[in-house]
């Protein structure tokens, strides 16, 4: 019964291709970054809401004039949520006149990995304790990194593995959550 089921099922149908600019700026999906509101500012440049955290932090990303917001003093947390987001997004839009940018392209893997190595050096510390990474420290850069949080760890693991003297990953055997840490450079 289960492979009769299996063989009548209907042949995958290939996606549709995206659409070009202007109307990309409706359907563009970056990876790594789920987009859950758009506004147009003054010359219909595409304003983004989007998340990179299962909708618990939300970044607002003018793809006219480069506007980033990705945080918020009025929480405790320091996140923006959706109403937040939305009200800054909204606020933008109606005052930016910038043209609309082209989508960033997306990066080669290897760019990617050098974008990241670069945001691990920049978070070395003269310190005794190294540095905690935060995946939400790139939330800003997501419509430019374009890849998944598993390909960032599995890239921050890469470089803990080729490049001790500045990554380091410890994985929890409780737990198997793996942290990655900036090395402190000695203490000045
Ligand atoms: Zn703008």
């Amino acid at each position: 019964m289960a492979l009769t089921l299996f063989a009548r099922r209907p042949e995958p149908v290939e996606a549709p291709a995206p659409a070009p600019w202007p109307e990309i700026g409706e359907t563009w999906k970056p990876e790594g970054a789920t987009v859950v509101q758009r506004y147009y500012n003054q010359a219909h440049a595409v304003v983004l809401v989007y998340t990179a955290a299962e909708n618990y932090r939300h970044v607002v990303a003018c793809l006219g004039c480069h506007f980033t917001k990705a945080n918020s003093a009025a929480r405790s947390c320091g996140w923006l949520d959706l109403k937040g987001a939305a009200d800054i997004a909204n606020g933008h839009a109606t005052t930016c006149r910038a043209l609309p940018r082209d989508i960033p392209s997306r990066p080669d893997d290897d760019a990617v990995r050098d974008q990241l190595r670069q945001w691990v050096v920049g978070q070395r510390r003269h310190q005794s304790e190294d540095t905690e990474l935060w995946i939400s420290f790139l939330d800003p850069v997501r419509p430019t990194l374009q890849r998944t949080n598993i390909w960032i760890e599995t890239a921050l693991r890469q470089l803990a593995d080729t490049q001790p003297d500045i990554v380091v990953a410890k994985t929890s055997e409780y737990t198997e959550v793996t942290r990655f840490y900036a090395r402190s450079y000695p203490e000045i």
